[in-house]
């Protein structure tokens, strides 16, 4: 069977499963305790771990929370934004083609006061900056701002989104989940970035663990939040629990590999994408719809209407061969809201497909479309 959902899930490498075992195994000690070895080996294990995603993120080692994914880490912001800053102001900024985890945290502080706005997006899920600049108001706290999409792969210019967010002195959240270990991103060219969500397991990496970037101002100070977890204090006391070092260190392990090969995995995730779409020109012609743009995405990821042919059953009846999906594994329940948001209309959306390559994918493995 082809695997091609991997904006829903990837593989663990090998080599992050034999980095993890020794910490699920002898080295089982608690990092917050101190003196003997096995403690302090996983207090170094963490150490290093926070240090290679660092390192792949583009910010110092201190601004990273180690959180249990992305629906945490988005929840953590904009809730614990939310609670710190509601004196500031209660007007939130995001997007309609956001991720569950964003979108459904501003309807619930919509249920506490806050009032949020969701901003449109062009055919292929970006915002318009402009928009964005016209959108913010005196009491806008934060605007909460999607990287790269996970249907479509698109990406937003947070370029210039970081450079207004600060313009306007506004705290800048996004929800980077699928860029990370796919696209290169170096924190420290996006200054008007204040927090970022990310989560292991799409690059390969462990389920269950992800990160928050949380920026320090020049004294090393964090931007304060309201933690989402009280407890015993670890990560900085933004974060309480016993940390998941078996985890934390297989996260590590993913980042350090994502880093070392970003530039060749990029390639082939190119050189994948434009062959998938080449074999389905030949073979399905104008049966066919692309949704996704072809430039500026994230590599790899085609989202493709199947004219006149229902996607639930077609995922179905391609299952035994290719593991694809009809979009986001989060809310494969209901038709898609990003599609919705991009202005297709319900048949479009329920004729959609989305594949989704990683670097695990052969070229040749491609070949297997001509079979259907
Ligand atoms: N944001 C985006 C864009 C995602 O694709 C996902 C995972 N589907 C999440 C957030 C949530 O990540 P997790 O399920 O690992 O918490």
């Amino acid at each position: 069977m082809l695997y091609l959902d991997n904006s829903a899930t990837t593989k663990i490498l090998p080599e992050v499963k034999d980095a993890m075992l020794p910490y699920l195994m002898e080295e089982f000690g608690n990092p917050s305790s101190k003196y003997y070895s096995i403690a302090e080996n996983a207090k170094s294990a963490v150490k290093e771990a926070r240090h290679s995603l660092a390192s792949l993120l583009g910010c110092k080692d201190s601004e990273l929370i180690f959180t249990s994914g992305s629906t945490e880490s988005n929840n953590m912001i904009i809730k614990g934004v939310a609670d710190y800053y509601r004196e500031h102001g209660n007007h939130i900024i995001t997007t309609k083609v956001e991720h569950p985890s964003v979108l459904e945290t501003c309807r619930y502080l919509e249920t506490k006061g806050f009032e949020v706005t969701y901003l449109n997006v062009d055919s292929f899920g970006r915002i318009d900056v402009g928009e964005l600049k016209s959108a913010i108001k005196d009491t806008t706290i934060l605007i909460s701002i999607i990287w790269g999409n996970n249907e479509l792969g698109s990406l937003n210019d947070m370029g210039m989104i970081s450079t207004l967010c600060e313009e306007q002195n506004i705290f800048l959240h996004s929800d980077a989940t699928q860029v990370i270990g796919k696209v290169e991103i170096n924190l420290s060219d996006y200054p008007g970035i204040t927090f970022l969500s990310c989560s292991s397991h799409k690059f390969h990496g462990p389920k269950g663990i992800g990160a928050t970037f949380i920026k320090q101002d020049q004294y090393e100070i964090l931007t304060q939040i309201t933690p989402l977890l009280h407890g015993g204090g670890q990560e900085q006391g933004i974060r309480s629990g016993t940390l998941a070092v078996h985890n934390i260190v297989g996260m590590g392990k993913a980042a350090e590999l994502a880093n070392k090969h970003i530039k060749s995995n990029s390639q082939k995730l190119t050189s994948l994408e434009n062959r998938l779409v080449q074999i389905l020109q030949e073979k399905f012609g104008d049966h066919l719809h692309f949704n996704n743009d072809s430039k500026n995405k994230i590599p790899g990821v085609i989202s493709v209407q199947f004219k006149g042919i229902n996607n639930e059953l077609l995922v179905k009846k391609l299952a035994p061969l290719i593991a694809a999906s009809t979009g986001s594994a989060c809310s494969s329940s209901k038709p898609s809201h990003v599609l919705a948001a991009i202005g297709l209309s319900i048949d479009e959306v329920r004729s959609t497909i989305r594949f989704s390559m990683s670097s695990l994918v052969e070229i040749e493995d491609l070949e297997i479309f001509k079979r259907l």
